[in-house]
């Protein structure tokens, strides 16, 4: 198969693009290598994960219609997985705009460019936020009362009600994956997860916003990128003009102090927690309910947070990545 991945030198995507490549797929990506965190980041994550699979990445920017079109005009890729996004909640307001270029522009662009090329799998990165402070003990993709409490959970349901519109009467089928907190080597350094590790690692102080009582759905970012790879080849059992959404979670929250003391455990150094005013835009609690992940694919994400807790520990720590982890994080701020 030919597959096309957006965010290909992000987290989530360039873990996924070697996977399909390790399953003898031919991938193409693109990704704009934007400064939210550090581009170094990404060209390592590309030197990594990517190159050695000689997965070639285009480096232009979604909003740009002409340049996206182009390349799968080009490609005619069987599938593509849109990951490209402007990620996290914590972005001031005066700078929204970047939720809405690339969160909804972007997305109409390769979406627009999907149906108008007659690709016929579109799956797409939607997320947990989409929920807000949603009160049920686990979030169920039948709930249609769910309001996002943030810009970013904002942009990412609009995507999933512009979609459906985009793809009936079309030759494409939709499909919107909404992740719980994925975590992982390789991970975003915006995430509390990864600067706990570094702070673990380093001796650095950690910033703790709240009590830390919050508990997030944390999911390995291995046991997304299989799912994302079963539910695209279940998707095509489904009809063309089809849309739906999918949760990918594994249904089990664990509050920040449970990943602190985690964390704290698999490090010989004291944990430095600075205790900071809690984010309103930060979710209270998220759980996903994985039945419709199951009845589709058969299986859940499994690995649990101990266990995907030390293969991120063992790769921060390798000389090669340890050396950038604060530097890193320093590039989120
Ligand atoms: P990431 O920031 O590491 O990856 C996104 C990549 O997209 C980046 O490399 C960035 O340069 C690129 N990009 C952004 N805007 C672009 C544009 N306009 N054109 C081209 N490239 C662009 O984030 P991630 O954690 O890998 O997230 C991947 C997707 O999953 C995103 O859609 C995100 O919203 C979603 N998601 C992530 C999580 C999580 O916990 N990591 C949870 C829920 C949803």
């Amino acid at each position: 198969m030919r597959y096309l991945v957006t965010g290909a030198a992000g987290f989530i995507g360039s873990n996924l693009a070697a996977r399909l490549a390790v399953s003898g797929h031919d991938v193409v990506g693109i990704d704009s290598f934007n400064d939210y965190y550090s581009p170094e980041l990404k060209l390592l994550r590309k030197k990594n994960l990517l190159d050695p699979h000689g997965i070639k990445v285009h480096e232009f920017d979604l909003c740009d219609l002409y340049r996206t079109s182009q390349v799968v005009q080009d490609l005619k890729p069987d599938s593509i997985f849109h990951l490209a996004a402007q990620p996290g909640v914590r972005i001031p307001l005066g700078s929204s705009n970047l939720y809405v270029q690339n969160n909804l522009v972007a997305h109409a662009n390769i979406l627009q460019t999907a149906v108008e090329y007659e690709v016929p799998n579109f799956l797409y990165a939607s997320s947990s936020s989409v929920y807000g402070n949603s009160t049920a003990d686990t979030f169920s993709e039948d709930d249609n009362s769910i309001q996002p409490i943030s810009i970013y959970g904002a942009t990412k349901l609009a995507n999933e009600i512009l979609t459906p519109a985009f793809v009936k009467r079309s030759n494409t089928r939709a499909r919107g994956l909404r992740f719980f907190t994925v975590y992982g080597p390789w991970g975003r350094p915006d995430m509390a997860y990864f600067r706990l590790i570094e702070a673990a690692i380093n001796g650095t102080n950690f910033r703790k916003f709240g009590e830390g009582e919050i508990k997030r759905d944390f999911t390995f970012v291995d046991d997304i990128t299989s799912m994302i790879e079963s539910l695209d080849k279940q998707l095509n059992e489904t009809p063309i003009g089809n849309s739906d959404v999918v949760n990918i979670g594994g249904g089990k929250p664990y509050s920040l102090n449970d990943l602190i003391e985690i964390i704290s455990a698999k490090s010989d150094l004291q944990l430095n927690l600075k205790v900071e005013e809690s984010n309103p835009n930060d979710t209270k609690y998220t759980s996903a309910n994985v039945e419709k992940l199951i009845s589709l694919v058969g299986e859940k994400p499994e690995v649990d947070l101990d266990s995907g807790v030390s293969r991120t520990f063992a790769w921060a720590t390798q000389p090669e990545v340890k050396q950038y982890l604060l530097q890193w994080i320093k590039s989120t701020i």
